[in-house]
């Protein structure tokens, strides 16, 4: 047979070939979340709040470990459970009532009975709106206190259903630069990881907020925009540098990266609640921040989602 040497080589994906996609570990992360943010807890100046999330991820776990949805209307595509078009089974609503359930006890006692006052009255049109809210990060659906319960319960059914999932089935997002939305739900990414670990060491991966899926984008980067040569790193000094903000002059906003070849154990949510200095620091300088973490109480957390 001859070759025809016009064409080029096709390019045979080698065992080194970089993942695109990493789906969630359905059987241990929110286990694992819980552990870190425990143990930065301990002498943390926001111990209690960090510990108080920790009760929110076992929940988490708790209520994933017993929930398997099936494929609702609207999935499929390109982007597989994007949330602008899945019509979510109303079977959130119980895992919102069971992770509220679940923190009561561990709850601030006023912010317990505001939390189960405000759920009582809530009718199931009531906690889409809260959903809708809290997805689209407007707060005038979505009472700011209530926003991290809508938000646990929310990221469970949505991982639960990347189960259905294979992860070599998914591309980069159709719409603009990957990095932006999550490939796999369309939500935004919390921040991103440097990972450890044979097949992805050394590489960096956007972490979703809301599916918890992970996709690879090159180091130096701007999440934002693209851009990589106005891309500069900030530190707490005197910190490990597991978490630094990538901030970028081209479109002034930033975004944290955690590293876990500093710690293996770094997670997401966790450290970037534990480095909110970090935030403070990065913000004065003039950066604006990308992406949200639903945990973070503030009009600020709610705001960097636009
Ligand atoms: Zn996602
Ligand atoms: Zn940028």
């Amino acid at each position: 047979m001859a070759i025809d040497r016009s064409n080029p080589i096709p390019i045979i994906p080698s065992a080194t070939e970089i993942p695109f996609l990493l789906l969630p570990e359905t059987e241990n992360l929110f286990f694992d979340r819980a552990a870190r943010l425990k143990s930065l807890a301990t002498g943390h100046a926001m111990a209690d709040y960090l510990g108080f999330v920790a009760e929110i991820a076992l929940a988490q776990q708790q209520a994933l470990n017993s929930l398997h949805p099936s494929l609702p209307e609207g999935t499929g595509g390109p982007v597989p459970l994007d949330h602008t078009r899945l019509h979510r089974d109303p079977v959130w609503q119980q895992v919102l009532r069971q992770i509220i359930a679940a923190v009561t006890p561990k709850a601030p006692p006023d912010y317990a009975r505001w939390m189960n006052g405000l759920l009582e009255k809530a009718t199931p049109g009531d906690l889409e709106q809260w959903a809708q809210g809290m997805l689209e990060g407007d707060p005038q659906h979505c009472d700011i206190g209530m926003m991290p319960m809508v938000a646990a319960a929310l990221q469970v059914y949505w991982t639960a259903l990347t189960r259905h999932l294979e992860a070599n089935s998914i591309r980069h997002h159709p719409d603009g630069h990957a990095a932006q939305q999550c490939p796999v739900c369309n939500a935004p990414p919390v921040g991103s990881l440097v990972r450890s670990g044979a097949t992805t060491q050394g590489l960096r991966y956007l972490a979703c907020s809301l599916c918890n899926a992970q996709w690879h984008m090159e180091r130096i980067h701007c999440v934002n925009c693209g851009e990589s040569a106005k891309v500069f790193y900030y530190g707490i000094e005197g910190g490990d540098d597991t978490v630094q903000a990538e901030s970028c002059d081209a479109c002034h906003t930033y975004s944290k990266v955690m590293h876990m070849e500093k710690n293996p154990a770094a997670d997401v949510i966790a450290d970037d609640l534990a480095t909110l200095p970090l935030d403070v620091l990065v913000g004065e300088a003039g950066f604006e921040r990308y992406g949200p973490n639903p945990f973070l109480m503030t009009e600020t957390g709610h705001a960097a989602r636009d």
